[in-house]
């Protein structure tokens, strides 16, 4: 029953209602009372310390005093109206200004009686002043303000202008958190909480959003990571356990005409010696009996598809069908069109199937899977709908890791019985004992050596003033048939302001790149997926020359011809971003340039990372440069989406409570693997309810 009321709709919360409830879930996608109280804050202020006027900050921080009023005065400044009012407490004195609206600060406001103020100050000379503040006699301040700190929500105009504002969180935030204590169960044991001295649950809700002190909302933060850690640690163990005993995989022992005619006829290169040692990994899997859960970690450029396709032609060679996902269309595509063209000499069925296949081809694809004619299915999460039905599916591949979670892997489990192989592809190196922690259900192989003949792209750094130069080197490239990518960060692909710039950057571009000499493709992530294929294809059919694109084109896309990468803002980039960037280019053997653009000046973090780019081409050393450099960060790019997806913990940052998270739930799966001792019902009861953890309970039910 505790559970009903956390997954009620948001619409029943006091304050709230049908309409809100609505704009809550298309703005913020605030669906249940649950998504409300994990809405956290991003940031806090003060509304429980009082400034002495005498004591202000001289910067321009909000603050809160406690005073009186001295005098108000309407004024005419340039023929507008304003209203200044003398504030004072027993320190000295500040200005409260209103340029609009202030009719009813005229009319209710006295002088002599004790307000509390809050805004922002603006400091002119020595003289300081707040704009437009919040204003309160003390007993409203009483009443409505709690003593804490408030949080401030991300937000969105719409909200903000349907009323949905700061204040307005925190007032149902709180109104709700001190109604539902007692829905508010605790999910960790109390040896837990003692071992690692953790605040209790509720205590950690109400703190992380209206924190009683900067101590408690430390312990708050610290208590909430460990959780969400613990949590995904006990979901690694218990399916890392789950995989040992009992599940039986298919063994593919034979080694047949697919791999071996491919072998000798058609690999267009020797594969290198990871390559082979990769492959090898794999292939003991494959004879052991037990289902293959693998990561295959390798830099970008250094041969992940082909250990695929040869792994998956072993399979194909024991009569087994495979699968490859990708996550997005574009790379669905792209894999489609290279093992078509790798695979053409041999006889194999080989479909697409994404979010765009016409209904028309979907049915026969879906009928040729299960009659087995399909060999190889390649496709988006389009491929996990449970109406996608394989004959036999031996293997499943999926690349780019970090985009898809164990959920769409539990997906592709159930397409057969025992489930089919996993091989995991990422291009984002990480320290091994990280991965370890991380993906800690997987088996991991590593491809370290890049293919022979790869000539390592040179790495320049120029500012924008210089850009003029960089336009001619372009051209010069563009002349000897080369294409070049031009890269524009767009953090947040909702912000209108990086927009603005990519969309400036093309007009510039186009006006710098005339037709018909020069043909410019763009890409967004605000394009529909058809017409983003369409203009990348234009790129990869060497239609046009450029491709101007936000960070779309990141994961895994193969232009052979593409030989510069012109990465604009390049200081707004992390390194891990920059290094799969630079990842496009050097795929041929053509001299291969990736351009870092910046401004003028640099902050000491920026300039760091622009000159270890430039120095360092090793995915490897530049993790750990990365792990080094940064306190928060998003190493694996997790923050946007994925695997790894934490609302606050960060795996990187918070390394040691993962560690701690980790050992905590080996011992106590290791001493109650059911998680049935009396001590361990709050870890049990998370799983029975929590919607993350349910597909854990078949292993402790
Ligand atoms: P990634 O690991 O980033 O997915 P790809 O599989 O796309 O890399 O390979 C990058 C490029 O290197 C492709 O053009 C591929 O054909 C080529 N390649 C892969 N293995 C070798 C090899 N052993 N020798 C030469 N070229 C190779
Ligand atoms: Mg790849």
């Amino acid at each position: 029953m505790n559970n009903d009321f956390l997954n009620q709709s948001v619409e029943f919360i006091k304050g709230v209602g049908p309409s809100r409830s609505k704009l809550l879930n298309d703005e913020l996608n605030i669906k249940t009372v649950k998504d409300l109280i994990d809405f956290y804050p991003f940031r806090y202020i003060d509304r429980m310390s009082f400034f002495k006027i005498n004591e202000l900050p001289l910067n321009n921080s909000e603050v809160q005093i406690i005073g009186k009023i001295k005098s108000i005065k309407k004024t005419k400044v340039r023929y507008r109206d304003r209203l200044n009012c003398e504030f004072y407490d027993e320190t000295g004195k500040i200005d409260l200004i209103w340029y609009r609206g202030f009719s009813w600060v005229e009319e209710s406001v006295k002088v002599d009686k004790e307000y509390v103020v809050y805004g922002k100050l603006n400091w002119y000379g020595n003289k300081v002043s707040i704009a437009h503040p919040e204003i309160k006699t003390k007993e409203s301040f009483e009443r409505n303000i709690p003593r804490r700190l408030h949080g401030i929500y991300s937000s969105t105009e719409k909200l903000i202008a349907e009323g949905v504002t700061q204040k307005y969180f925190v007032k149902i935030i709180f109104n709700l958190l001190n109604s539902i204590q007692a829905h508010i169960k605790e999910n960790l044991s109390a040896s837990i909480l003692k071992e690692f001295s953790l605040i209790d649950r509720y205590q950690a809700l109400i703190n992380i959003h209206l924190p009683e002190s900067q101590e408690l909302l430390s312990q708050s933060i610290r208590r909430l990571k460990f959780e969400e850690l613990f949590f995904n640690q006990i979901g690694f163990q218990l399916t890392k356990n789950d995989r040992i005993i009992k599940l039986n995989g298919f063994k593919f022992e034979k080694v047949g005409n697919n791999l071996n005619d491919f072998y000798n006829k058609s690999l267009p290169f020797e594969l290198t010696k990871d390559q082979k040692k990769v492959i090898k990994e794999i292939r003991n899997d494959f004879r052991d009996g037990k289902q293959m859960n693998r990561l295959l970690q390798g830099d970008v450029g250094s041969g992940k598809t082909i250990v695929s396709l040869m792994v998956m032609l072993i399979a194909i060679d024991n009569g087994y069908q495979s699968s490859i996902l990708a996550p997005t269309e574009i790379l669905a595509n792209q894999h489609y069109n290279s093992i078509r063209e790798l695979t053409k000499d041999l006889d194999l069925g080989i479909e697409l199937l994404t979010g765009s296949t016409k209904s028309r081809d979907r049915t026969r694809i879906h009928r040729n899977l299960k009659s087995g004619k399909i060999n190889i299915l390649i496709g988006t999460h389009a491929i996990l709908e449970d109406i996608v039905q394989f004959n036999n599916l031996g293997l499943s591949v999926i690349d780019e890791q970090h985009r898809f979670g164990v959920a769409q892997r539990a997906k592709l489990w159930k397409k057969n019985n025992p489930a089919p192989h996993i091989l995991v592809m990422t291009a984002t190196p990480i320290p091994r004992t990280l991965a370890m922690s991380i993906y800690g259900d997987l088996d991991v192989s590593t491809i370290k050596e890049l293919p022979p003949g790869r000539i390592e792209t040179k790495t320049v750094h120029k500012y924008d003033k210089n850009r003029l130069s960089v336009f001619s080197f372009l051209k010069k490239e563009i002349k000897k048939g080369r294409q070049v990518y031009l890269v524009y960060p767009l953090i947040n692909e909702s912000e209108k302001l990086d927009y603005k710039d990519l969309m400036d950057g093309y007009n510039s571009i186009i006006r710098e790149f005339p037709r018909p000499d020069y043909q410019v493709s763009i890409v967004h992530g605000k394009m529909n997926s058809k017409d983003k294929d369409y203009e990348m294809n234009r790129f990869i059919k060497k239609e046009t020359q450029i491709l101007v694109s936000t960070t779309v084109i990141e994961v895994g896309v193969n232009v052979p011809n593409a030989s510069v990468m012109v990465i604009e803002s390049a200081e707004r980039f992390g390194l891990s971003q920059l290094h799969q960037l630079r990842g496009r280019v050097g795929r041929g053997n053509d001299e291969s340039y990736c351009i870092l653009m910046t401004k003028d000046k640099l902050s000491e973090d920026s300039k760091i990372r622009i000159d270890t780019m430039v120095k360092v081409s090793d995915g490897f050393k530049l993790a750990e440069v990365d792990l080094k450099l940064r306190g928060p960060g998003d190493l694996l790019g997790t923050k946007q989406s994925g695997v790894l997806k934490f609302k606050l913990a960060d795996i990187i940052y918070d390394f040691d409570i993962l560690n701690e998270a980790k050992n905590c739930a080996e011992q106590i799966l290791s001493r109650d693997p059911k998680l049935i001792d009396k001590e361990n019902l709050p870890i049990r009861y998370e799983i029975s309810t929590s919607s993350n953890s349910k597909n854990l309970w078949r292993y402790i039910s």
